[in-house]
């Protein structure tokens, strides 16, 4: 009744024992299968990594474990819940060892299955909450700066342009005053979405404060990153935000820098962005300043 699986093969790879656990998330009884080659069931596991694996088991009585990150799994399982739905299969944590008769000679090989899928769905979703903006769904703040020097060191080492847009929306306070806080979220998020739509996937769009958003865009040069900010304040400025009856129009401003020189560090370059900005609102807000 124990609640992992558990296989025993001989050296052969012939299966002798087949637990209760293995039966219910395979589907094969252990009579039908105890007696055959493990591959005749379940053919994915002839790869060198298994074959390789069982060697050391018979051979110098090594211990080896399969880790759900790097193999997803051995047995190809359908997940017991239906919240698990993203994975295919049941995520598995696997470790095989050498079992010994009275005289100490490795006689068999022991295969333990953990099903690890919950707890591997709840470090995904953990790690998604922990990166995500709860209110627009695009990067939060630590996910920005993790991926700005990601992008930095990137940068360092091959030379390829990096370009940052920071924004913040003008006069929002008004927008809050007037239509309500409830109806400033929705402009927030409308905002967020329309911007996500039109930038590249490998571009990093956040949410860096209240609503002061920053783009990091990889493989652009100042000049690209200057047309991608005047698109959207743009796209901004043109939309009309419907909220219970109101028609809403915002502006941003902007502010647009890039790397440039081995120096310059990531807290650089979001500075210069942020005195593009600041330059932006002092100059009447709604545009664009490149620092350069
Ligand atoms: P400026 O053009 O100088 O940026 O003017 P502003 O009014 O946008 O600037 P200020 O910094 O004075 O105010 C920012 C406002 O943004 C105040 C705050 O209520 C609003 N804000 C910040 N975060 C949120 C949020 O999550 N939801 C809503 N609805 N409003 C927010
Ligand atoms: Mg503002
Ligand atoms: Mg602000």
């Amino acid at each position: 009744m124990v609640d992992i699986g558990l296989v025993i093969l001989d050296k052969e790879l012939r299966i002798c024992h087949w637990n209760r656990w293995m039966q219910l998330h395979s589907g094969i009884y252990a009579d039908k299968i105890v007696g055959s080659r493990v591959f005749d069931s379940f053919p994915n596991l002839q790869r060198p990594r298994f074959l390789t694996s069982c060697k050391s088991v018979t051979t110098f009585g090594n211990f080896c474990f399969f880790s759900q990150k790097l193999h997803h799994y051995l047995f190809p399982f359908k997940p017991i819940s239906s919240l698990d739905a993203e994975f295919k299969f049941m995520q598995q944590s696997c470790t095989m060892g050498p079992l010994r008769g009275a005289d100490g000679q490795i006689d068999y090989i022991f295969i333990s299955v953990h099903d690890v899928t919950e707890a591997v769905s709840f470090e995904k979703k953990l790690l998604e909450m922990n990166m995500k903006d709860a209110l627009t769904n695009i990067h939060n703040r630590r996910s920005l700066e993790m991926n700005i020097r990601d992008e930095v060191d990137r940068h360092k080492r091959y030379g390829h342009p990096l370009g940052l847009i920071m924004f913040d929306i003008d006069f929002f306070k008004n927008v809050n005053d007037a239509y309500g806080h409830q109806c400033g979220d929705y402009i927030l998020k409308s905002i967020a979405t329309t911007i996500e739509k039109s930038i590249r996937v490998e571009d990093v769009l956040a949410r860096y404060g209240g609503e002061e958003f920053c783009c990091l865009l990889p493989e652009t040069t100042l000049e690209a990153a200057v047309v991608l900010a005047e698109r959207f304040r743009k796209n901004v400025a043109q939309k009309v935000y419907k909220y219970q009856g109101n028609s809403i129009k915002v502006t941003i401003s902007l502010g647009v820098a890039s790397m440039q020189g081995e120096k310059m560090t990531a807290e650089n370059l979001l500075k210069k962005a942020d005195q593009g900005l600041y330059e932006a609102k002092r100059t009447g807000r709604n545009r664009v300043v490149t620092m350069t």
